[in-house]
């Protein structure tokens, strides 16, 4: 059985005692072993992180480009490799995977410019012969946590910001599908980075709490649940560490009378349904305003029975499985309860067997319709292939639900009408919004991230907010006074002359 090891210090570290199993969703078979990382590991890290930060935080702004752009170049050459790797363990399309890779490597384009990014300001004569100027320097080692659902993207989102603005870097990435990190970590190895400017190690609660109270350990990210958001957060500050921590999600989509009914479930379709509605920017609920919803739900349930469902490396499949077998389980037994307090099951995905592959984590697109804010279907973030449709009057109403969910990570509306669209995104509290757009996930160089639930602290990841949280400001106040010069040392507060 192949074991999937850490990699510290440029190169793969042999596993300890501990492991769990990495399982092929679409066969149901387990394919490999992860290490699971002890704090003797999670020290070694930190050791390597520390000591290449004595040097990769010296070097030029002209070295880090050269190997940001060197990297980026590795990351579309193996495009296809990585997002079958990403597919046999997440259970994603390969076509979905490489997207997300598109998307993760847009960070690496942002970070190639850090030259400019990464420029003071500077203030002539403040005072007479005074001048002042600014810059930021990075924190030291830093940390981060990611999720199974973007085991490429989502690392991706911190490390080259992170790694461009001069920090060292520790990967505890999701130990259900671990093999996309080592791969990056040999990309970048491959691009010139220093051995232990980036490592990686897997693991689970006992490898997270050892980074998030480490004292050599200056800032985490960490993306997931909210419950092990609002955990890290707390964990992470009583350490005294710069956190940010991004959590779940619950995203509706506003469709008004006005809106092109087939576009919008079109789009409303795949985002529902595309990566098995494993995605943070999912749309989860479809929110139909005044009489379009029958209308809506019959395309619904048209395009919901036409998706292809089978394994992520098979030709023209759309949708592929759930993670685990706990994950199918957990959907399909909501699919149920949902039943049970009284939606309408309009398509019903349980049960679903693909030819070849009956032990796979598969399960079908389901429509429930008649949701209310009440049922367990619409308050629980499912994540799966589970959209609810709820009905309201107005849209003022659907502004109303959004903001009474505890979550605000994407939204969407769908309409022809720019007075409504400028009133919708002016009054949602939800941090990404989309207009005609299912999933409105920001470009690189704008930052992502939500509100309420969906973010927990103040910051967001990557673009001009990642800078932010990887680096720290100094501002410098300088005079050179001219030879001889004698200025008046004043006991009062120093005010500008
Ligand atoms: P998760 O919270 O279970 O796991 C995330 C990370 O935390 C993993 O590395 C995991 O090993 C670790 N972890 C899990 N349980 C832990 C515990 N008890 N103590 C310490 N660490 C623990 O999330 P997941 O199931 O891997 O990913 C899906 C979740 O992530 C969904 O809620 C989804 O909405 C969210 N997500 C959010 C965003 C966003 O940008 N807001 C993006 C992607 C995913």
């Amino acid at each position: 059985m192949k074991i999937i090891e850490h990699w510290i210090n440029g190169s793969v570290a042999g596993p300890g005692p501990r492991t769990t199993p990495v399982f092929n969703p679409a066969t149901g078979w387990q394919q490999a072993q992860v290490a699971l990382a002890s704090q003797a590991d999670v020290d070694a890290a930190v050791a390597a992180a520390a000591a290449a930060f004595e040097t990769w935080s010296e070097s030029s702004l002209t070295q880090r480009t050269q190997v940001m752009f060197a990297f980026r170049q590795l990351l579309v050459e193996h495009e296809e490799e990585l997002g079958r790797i990403i597919s046999a363990e997440h259970g994603k399309t390969v076509d979905d995977a490489r997207g997300e890779i598109v998307r993760g490597r847009e960070v690496v384009e942002f970070a190639c410019g850090l030259g400019d990014i990464l420029k003071g300001k500077f203030s002539d004569q403040v005072s007479r012969g005074v001048d002042v100027h600014n810059f930021r320097q990075p924190l030291g080692v830093v940390a981060g946590i990611t999720p199974f659902n973007f085991p490429a993207m989502v690392p991706l989102w911190m490390h080259p910001i992170a790694i461009a603005t001069g920090n060292t870097f520790i990967l505890k990435p999701s130990e259900r599908d671990p093999s996309a990190a080592n791969f990056v970590a040999e990309l970048y190895k491959r691009a010139g980075l220093p051995d232990g400017v980036f490592n990686v190690v897997h693991g689970d609660k006992e490898a997270v709490d050892a980074i998030l109270t480490h004292p050599g350990i200056e800032a985490v990210s960490f993306v997931g649940s909210t419950p092990i958001a609002k955990y890290v957060h707390e964990s992470a500050t009583k350490s005294g560490k710069r956190v940010q921590a991004l959590g779940g999600a619950k995203n509706h989509a506003v469709v008004l009378p006005d809106a092109d009914l087939e576009f919008a479930a079109n789009q409303i379709t795949a985002g529902a349904y595309g990566s098995a509605g494993e995605r943070c920017m999912a749309v989860s609920v479809a929110v139909a305003v005044g009489g379009v919803a029958d209308a809506l739900v019959g395309v619904l349930e048209g395009k919901a029975r036409a998706v292809k469902v089978g394994p992520g490396d098979a030709p023209d499949i759309e949708m592929g499985p759930l993670v685990t077998k706990a994950a199918q389980e957990r959907v399909e037994n909501a699919v149920g309860a949902a039943a049970a307090q009284g939606a309408t099951v309009v398509v019903d995905g349980r049960g679903l067997k693909i030819d070849g592959h009956e032990e796979g984590f598969f399960t079908g697109p389901s429509l429930l319709d008649h949701v209310t804010a009440e049922m367990d279907a619409y308050k629980e973030e499912l994540f799966g292939p589970v959209l609810a449709v709820v009905r309201v009057d107005t849209l003022d109403e659907a502004i109303d639900l959004i903001n009474a969910n505890p979550y605000g990570n994407g939204t969407a509306l769908f309409t022809g009408s720019g007075e409504a669209a400028r009133r919708f995104q002016r009054k949602v509290e939800v941090g990404m919004i989309g207009v005609n757009v299912p999933v409105p996930v920001p470009m690189s160089y704008y930052s992502f991230g939500g509100w309420k639930d969906s973010l927990i602290g103040d910051s967001p990841v990557h673009g001009p907010e990642g800078i932010r949280f990887y680096t720290r400001p100094k501002v410098v106040t300088t005079r050179w006074p001219q030879p001889k010069q004698q200025v008046a040392a004043g006991f009062t507060f120093p005010v500008s002359s």
